[in-house]
């Protein structure tokens, strides 16, 4: 079943059909094939998402950028000197020359406190390692991190949130939903059934990317709760029961040591989804699942949409200051469990903008492994975080997700995740409920795992 109504990103309909290998597929060593199973993905392979991502979504992400800055600047004039403002998009420019040159990577020039993370990660890279040649996940984070180091460079625009227009715009595209959302789930009690819509809910808010659909306007989905029991069988994973019951049972031997009961998001987007992540917050306090919710956001403008603490801020004051009284009363509910402590921005960390897979944190960044160590639940937002559990790795969908994790597993830990690249894991024969997909299975197509119109949600004990 595909999703009954809502602007579908149609990543697809742009798809263009790979027919052989053109010039530059061929100057740059790429082969006409699926991603072979049990390698990393990569641009190598002209038929995995990569290929397509590097070749167009992402000098497409960048011309977009282009365009709402110059926008955002003409509508809201600035104290930004003239020549930070031509450094930068010049700067961006030579960026998409360079991605669409299947260039190389260079050392990151920065004063953030990643910047040697970054550089012994490049540096330990094969000697020529370019966009197309390096796992997806390193070339695509390093984009976005070379971005930001672009802004660092200047005098005046080093705290300009470049993605801020294109996430602000995405919120207020929500104002109907969010209003929806927050009557129909006023005073959910307890139950397995409500905390199963609570979750679902707070995972199609993940379906809107800015990210996928190349910075252009994705509205979330309308009637989001009545539509919430119709779109399980796009769900090919569900745990959410299990979950569930985790959370009401006693926390795991070592979170004993913790005297609080914490669960831990770690973002993906700002927008409709954070919307749905406070609102997933207030359920879980309202019913005692946690003590504090802790809130992990990204410590730089990363991939398009994805939460920055200011984008917390941002959308606070928002719901504070809105006419709807709906959304008024809920924003300053929210903004006082930020004043009482029980909803939390964690400390912030620049591991989440790193390239590395997680099964590498313990050993890159052990104190925020052992943060993590004393949650009583780890919530993995998402697209990006789901690629950095299973690496960016093709896995053999039937593969088990415990396997896939490679040893990551400072505590209990679950991923909320509409299906936005082509890796998965622990699929089973069963899960597969829907024809279309039956069918598109059984021809090796894996189109629909780039619409964000499919789901997992997998939990670790
Ligand atoms: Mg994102």
């Amino acid at each position: 079943m595909s999703l009954p109504s809502e602007n579908k990103t149609n990543v697809n309909e742009s798809l263009p059909q790979p027919n052989g290998l053109d010039a530059f597929d061929i100057e740059h060593g790429i082969s006409d094939i699926e991603t072979p199973p049990e390698v990393p993905l990569s641009g190598q392979f002209k038929k995995c998402f990569a290929y397509f991502t590097i070749r167009y979504r992402l000098p497409n992400i960048l011309v977009s950028l282009l365009n709402s800055i110059r926008e955002d600047l003409k509508v809201n004039p600035s104290n930004y000197e003239e020549a930070d403002i031509s450094f930068v998009l010049e700067s961006i420019e030579k960026l998409k020359t360079q991605v669409e040159n299947n260039g190389r990577l260079e050392k990151i020039a920065s004063k953030a406190p990643d910047v040697d993370i970054w550089n012994n990660f490049i540096a330990n890279l094969p000697e020529n390692a370019s966009f197309f040649n390096i796992c997806w996940l390193y070339a695509e984070c390093y984009l976005y991190r070379r971005i930001y180091s672009l802004f660092e460079a200047t005098n005046t625009m080093a705290q300009y949130d470049y993605f801020g227009p294109q996430k602000m715009k995405a919120l207020q595209m929500s104002d109907h939903v969010m209003e929806e959302l927050i009557q129909t789930t006023d005073n959910c009690e307890n139950t397995c059934e409500t905390f199963c819509h609570m979750l679902k809910l707070n995972l199609w808010g993940n379906k809107c990317d800015l990210s996928l659909s190349s910075g252009k306007d994705v509205k979330p989905l309308e009637n989001l709760s009545q539509l919430i029991v119709s779109l399980n069988t796009n769900i090919l994973v569900d745990d959410s029961a299990a979950i569930w019951n985790c959370l009401n049972q006693q926390p795991a031997q070592q979170q004993q040591v913790a005297d609080t009961k914490y669960v831990d998001l770690i973002c993906d987007n700002a927008g409709f989804e954070l919307f749905t992540d406070l609102l997933f917050g207030q359920y879980l306090l309202q019913n005692a699942l946690a003590k504090v919710v802790r809130y992990h956001v990204k410590a730089m403008p990363w991939f398009v949409s994805d939460t920055t603490a200011q984008d917390i801020h941002k959308t606070l004051k928002y719901l504070d200051g809105h006419k709807s009284h709906v959304l008024r009363d809920f924003g300053k509910r929210c903004s006082k469990y930020f004043e009482e402590g029980a909803f939390q921005i964690a400390e912030e960390s620049y591991f989440w903008t790193t390239p590395y897979e997680f099964y590498r944190m313990s050993e890159i960044n052990p104190k925020l492994y052992k943060d993590l160590s004393t949650s009583s639940l780890l919530v993995f937002k998402g697209d990006l975080n789901y690629r950095k559990l299973l690496g960016d790795f093709n896995w053999n969908f039937s593969d088990d997700f415990r396997k896939c994790l490679r040893g990551f597993n400072p505590t209990r830990l679950c991923t909320l995740r509409t299906i936005k690249g082509d890796l998965l894991c622990g699929l089973k024969p069963e899960s597969v409920k829907c024809p279309d997909l039956a069918r598109q299975l059984s021809l090796g197509k894996n189109d629909w795992m780039f619409t964000g119109n499919y789901a997992v949600i997998q939990l670790l004990l």
